[in-house]
């Protein structure tokens, strides 16, 4: 039985370009009760009308600029099976089909194993408003990395941090900000305890630090190596120690020489980028 050897991926998102002038080609049509727009890659379910044809250029877009940059290339192919995304009206509407938190924006469901992805799943709150196009971005970036990770869940840090690096929002602003606070009474996470979380802590302030963490560090850790050389690294941490690993692919000695370098490069970018901003005005 195939489906006993899968492995069920909830990416659960309290929050969470490229611009193209392609046209993709769009199917729509009615399917139980919802409007569908069919794309190559996507499915867009909605109760009311039907997708934009900006927002389905922007998807298929956001999944090739990614596929090029995370897995050093596109698959040359579109997904299989694609990609369905639920676009619930309503926070209750969101609840009832997923179960989860109406407080959530959005939820992502994905089923690996046997080195492919058998299911990709998405429902988005499609009452979040200007949230809405970095949101679904960011949940698009997830189903992207289930390709590379195709037999065993993406490290928690690199799935949120690549994610949050990708979503070029306002929100970003906002955790750099917490990040920082927290770096100065040293409320962050340590390294190791941070690439070897398997979820992030319920409590929003914390999980807010980590997601900035992890986003921060992966910026980081794009300094020194490619995308695809950070992606072959997160595989190893799977067979080696993360302190090895980070030796072997990124020289360190130890896991604390490689926080020290972190923090003073995300301290040194945050002042760099306050003096940019006071030499702008
Ligand atoms: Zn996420």
């Amino acid at each position: 039985m195939k489906k006993a050897h899968r492995l069920a991926m909830i990416v659960a998102c309290m929050t969470p370009l490229w611009a193209s002038s392609a046209e993709w080609s769009v199917r729509k049509y009615q399917s139980g009760g919802c409007n569908v727009s069919e794309s190559i890659s996507f499915r867009i379910f909605q109760k009311e009308g039907f997708a934009d044809a900006a927002l389905i250029d922007q998807l298929e877009s956001h999944r090739a600029s990614l596929q090029v940059k995370w897995l050093g290339g596109g698959t040359g192919r579109s997904w299989d099976p694609k990609c369905d995304i639920h676009i619930h009206a309503t926070p209750e509407e969101f609840q009832q089909a997923t179960k989860r938190s109406p407080d959530m924006l959005a939820s992502t469901l994905l089923e690996i194993g046997e080195g492919r992805v058998w299911r990709r799943q998405v429902a988005i709150r499609g009452d979040i408003q200007k949230n809405f196009t970095p949101v679904i971005l960011h949940e698009v970036t997830h189903v992207v990395l289930a390709d590379v990770f195709r037999d065993f869940q993406v490290p928690r840090w690199l799935d949120e941090g690549i994610a949050v690096a990708e979503e070029q929002s306002d929100r970003r602003a906002n955790i750099n900000r917490q990040l920082l606070e927290a770096v100065e009474v040293s409320r962050h996470s340590d390294l190791i305890e941070l690439m070897t979380m398997a979820q992030f802590p319920v409590d929003r302030t914390r999980s807010d630090v980590m997601y900035a963490q992890s986003a921060s560090l992966v910026e980081f850790l794009l300094t020194k190596k490619s995308p695809v050389a950070l992606v072959s690294f997160a595989k190893a941490c799977r067979h080696l120690s993360v302190e090895e690993s980070l030796r072997r692919h990124f020289g360190f000695n130890n896991a604390q020489e490689a926080e020290r370098a972190w923090l003073e490069w995300t301290i040194n970018t945050a002042e760099s980028s306050e003096t940019a901003v006071v030499v702008n005005q």
